[in-house]
């Protein structure tokens, strides 16, 4: 920071605020995660200047040996972490994962079914709004009044529309996905399963949700949410569905151009951490707290969508609080409580104001936090929900938590 400070105070002081802020407040953003200083470095360090358009061994440019090396680490460590044959750890993002696959095995009008973003998919699954939505003809699934995929509603609309690739995976769905059961359906339609575990991807590296690579034709995930790697992308598959489709090809020259070395660099380092054994009780951690907090959380009266949680986190419904989850986020915002506002299944709001607030723990359990300090967040939220009176209390407990765990930089 010091190098940062002689040359730009300016941002500097941008990322000194930034760091207090993230020390100050208890996140709760299902999709963000506190790296450690190892990725950090790594995303930091000299591997940024050097340009590798291409893949190791066939680069555009001279003096990749090194980087060469760089990324067969990070490729190899990902095919041990995830049992895949193929990777590609190039991606820039999750969106450009999704968006090489798209590219790769459909045809611009192509039907693909995806998870509706109204009911936990992601924007590149179909959004009218995303380049998806834009050029592929898109018939979207959604969940059941409880809140939960109905794998026979799926099958029916796959039966009836006739996709070309089906999408499973979501942003904001707290529930396990049975890939094994949309493997089915895809073959039963002659689908292609594509499969997007962004959210999940270090609960599937740990065991602990179910694997979609014995079953889905190709896998996509971001490595910075519940993985805890620098922001990216990654896609995943078989040796004989990456060669019928050539993701290589389609990633670079397809949609991007120089990888980010630097950034694949940091995905090794991340892939390394996720090997060691302490990164499955980490995981494990993650899941106790989400569970801990839901049920803080419940017993205090506050609903959840499909009334439970089986992964890393959970979408509350504040439908008949009064208090809508636009509103809900600066409320919690107030008592330094981070988290997004998001629509529940048939929320009766706009996207912009909606009526759930998604909440998430991988970040707070990389911070060290515990099951009952979940107890003492779930306390927090519900008084900004039920007595807004108490807010200084609310604040209390946050600023309690936030000094036990100092941020580790
Ligand atoms: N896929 C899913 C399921 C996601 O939740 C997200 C991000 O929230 C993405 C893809 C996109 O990732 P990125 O923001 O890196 O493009």
């Amino acid at each position: 920071l010091e190098e940062i400070r002689n040359t730009d105070p300016e941002v500097a002081a941008c990322i000194c605020k930034e760091v207090e802020r993230q020390n100050s407040h208890i996140e709760l953003i299902a999709s963000e995660n506190w790296v450690s200083k190892a990725v950090m470095a790594a995303m930091g360090s000299p591997l940024t200047n050097k340009y590798a358009e291409g893949y190791p061994g066939k680069r555009y440019y001279g003096g990749c040996e090194c980087v060469d090396e760089v990324e067969e680490l990070a490729k190899e460590r990902a095919r041990k972490l995830f049992g895949c044959e193929y990777v590609n750890v190039q991606p820039h993002s999750g969106a450009q994962a999704n968006m090489a696959v798209f590219f790769a095995m459909l045809k611009p009008g192509d039907t693909v079914m995806g998870m509706n973003l109204a009911h936990g998919g992601h924007l590149s699954h179909g959004s009218p709004a995303n380049f998806s939505g834009a050029y592929f003809n898109i018939v979207p699934y959604g969940v059941n009044e409880d809140g939960v995929i109905d794998y026979g509603e799926v099958r029916k609309i796959a039966l009836e529309s006739k996709p070309k690739l089906i999408v499973a995976g979501a942003s904001a769905y707290c529930r396990i996905i049975d890939f094994k059961k949309f493997r089915e359906i895809a073959d039963e339609v002659g689908a292609y399963l594509m499969v997007d575990i962004a959210h999940i991807a270090g609960l599937v590296a740990a065991g602990l949700h179910p694997s979609p690579i014995p079953y889905a034709h190709v896998t996509t995930t971001t490595t910075h949410k519940t993985l805890r790697g620098p922001r990216g992308g990654m896609i995943m598959s078989s040796n004989e569905v990456a060669k019928q489709f050539n993701f290589n090809k389609a990633v670079f020259p397809g949609i991007q151009g120089g990888p980010l070395m630097h950034v694949i660099a940091a995905k090794a380092v991340c892939f390394q951490e996720a090997l060691q054994p302490e990164y499955r009780e980490y995981q494990q951690r993650i899941v106790k707290n989400a569970r801990a907090l839901c049920e803080g959380l419940l017993k205090r009266g506050v609903q959840v969508v499909s009334g439970k949680t089986e992964n890393h986190l959970m979408l509350v419904d504040l439908r008949g609080t009064g208090i809508t989850g636009k509103e809900m986020e600066h409320l919690l915002d107030e008592v330094n409580i981070t988290c997004n506002k998001n629509a529940i299944p048939n929320d009766p709001e706009s996207p912009f104001v909606t009526s759930g607030v998604r909440l998430g723990t991988a970040a707070v359990t990389s911070r060290g936090m515990k099951e009952e300090d979940m107890e003492r967040i779930a306390e927090a939220i519900a008084m900004m929900i039920q007595d807004r009176s108490r807010k200084e209390e609310a604040k209390k407990i946050v600023k309690t938590l936030t000094d036990k765990y100092p941020l580790n930089a």
